[in-house]
């Protein structure tokens, strides 16, 4: 999808129905939610943010007197059974946050299921197993996602995590059952929707991360709706060798210098201010313990990579993000993993949180851990759920997960 018609691709998915706007007293939902959330070796849930994110929509549900049946995947198992990937434990660490019983069904399907079904009295909550233990799940298999939609009366999707694939649990069931979004995937779309649709100005963009091939459908589409673009990360050093500066051995996509001279060319034409580093925090690798010092754009010697952006770099962006409404930030500008390249990242987070009065969204996996990381995240307006399922938003496609609900 180009650029230009991208908007109408995000427009049509802001106006759907969601739990608000369905009679739910008494009837069966069948909420997908994203529990998909990480283990240690020995199985044990390290995080269960994924989990409490779902906690407005089952709370909800069971205000409404709804009969709450949650489904979800967990890893990759590959349409087989595989006891490490089984939700029971997400099932009962869900009970200890809702402070109430939970039950769980070691199925998706079939006759133990339907009982359970059965049994469940308004208010209550199911959770069944794995969705990922049949194949069919990530095939989008219409009979699966048929029987499926059997055990329910309403389509919940609340998993934005995964909206944008279209599997049974995220898609099909939206075929046999009218769909509605939960509060999740509203407050997702409510937030990236205004970022791509109706954005308060000044609008400025940071992004970062690994690799310019990663982002250019967020650049491209971001380069149609904002005002002022910072560039870090290793992306940037693309960027810079386009314009012909020395990167030293730092990450370059080589395939990449004509688009990313384009990029340029095109921000240029627009009259997009466009930030480029002025200074790197740079070393010879990034094992623990190699040299770092600081050098200015275009000395970055042989055998030495940046790694991070630079003070001067830092205090140009803090500045060009002054005085801005809206603000979306997807990518580190540095090897934020690292606390000795992670100044970067921690002067645009708290350029963000400092400011009064503005939207500030962070969307992909690694940008929301930095900010988690940092402490800022309740400073901020909105961190997205979402990696893959933000970015693809932001790039303006439709998330089939989203757009098979119904309208408003
Ligand atoms: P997100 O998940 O928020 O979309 P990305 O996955 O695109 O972000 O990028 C995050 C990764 O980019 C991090 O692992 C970080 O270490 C890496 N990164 C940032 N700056 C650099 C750099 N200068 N060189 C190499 N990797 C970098
Ligand atoms: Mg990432």
């Amino acid at each position: 999808m180009g650029a230009a018609s991208s908007s109408a691709g995000v427009a049509g998915q802001l106006n759907k129905k969601t739990v608000r706007d369905a009679d739910l007293a008494g009837k069966r939902l069948l909420v997908r939610v994203d529990f998909n959330v990480p283990l240690d070796p020995s199985g044990r849930i390290t995080d269960d943010t994924r989990i409490r994110e779902t906690l407005p929509t089952i709370e909800y549900c069971h205000k409404e007197q709804a009969r709450i049946i949650l489904l979800s995947h967990l890893g990759r198992p590959d349409g087989t059974r595989a006891p490490k990937y089984s939700l029971r434990p997400v099932a009962e660490r869900l009970g200890d946050l809702l402070k109430r019983p939970v039950a769980f069904v070691d199925d998706c399907l079939g006759p133990t299921v339907e009982h359970a079904v059965q049994e469940l009295q308004p208010g209550q909550v199911l959770v069944l197993e794995n969705v990922r233990f049949y194949p069919e799940e990530e095939k989008n298999d219409p009979t699966f996602a048929q029987a499926l939609a059997r055990l329910g009366d309403i389509f919940v999707n609340d998993a934005f995590g995964a909206a944008h694939r279209a599997h049974a649990s995220t898609e099909g069931i939206g075929h046999h059952l009218p769909g509605v979004a939960g509060l999740l995937i509203e407050k997702e779309i409510t937030y990236l929707g205004r970022a791509i649709t109706s954005p308060a100005r000044p609008y400025a963009a940071i992004l970062g991360g690994a690799k310019v091939s990663d982002k250019i459908g967020v650049l491209n589409n971001l380069m149609e709706r904002v005002d002022r673009i910072l560039i870090g990360g290793g992306m940037s050093y693309t960027f810079l060798k386009a314009q012909g500066k020395a990167v030293g051995s730092s990450r370059v996509e080589a395939d990449k210098l004509d688009l990313a001279r384009q990029i340029l060319e095109k921000a240029a034409a627009k009259k997009i201010d466009v930030l480029l580093p002025l200074d790197h925090v740079i070393t010879t690798s990034l094992d623990a313990g190699t040299p770092v010092k600081t050098v200015n754009v275009g000395d970055i010697p042989d055998g030495w990579m940046g790694a991070d952006i630079g003070p001067e770099t830092a205090k140009a962006f803090v500045a060009a993000l002054r005085g801005a409404k809206t603000v979306v930030w997807n990518g580190p500008v540095g090897v934020f993993e690292q606390p000795r390249f992670l100044e970067g990242s921690r002067a645009v987070a708290q350029a963000l949180a400092d400011l009064k009065g503005a939207t500030t969204i962070i969307g992909g996996g690694d940008s929301a851990a930095c900010v988690q990381q940092l402490k800022l995240g309740a400073k901020m307006s909105h961190i997205s759920t979402g990696g893959g399922a933000s970015l693809e938003f932001l790039e303006g496609k439709t998330l089939p997960g989203i757009a098979v609900l119904q309208d408003k």
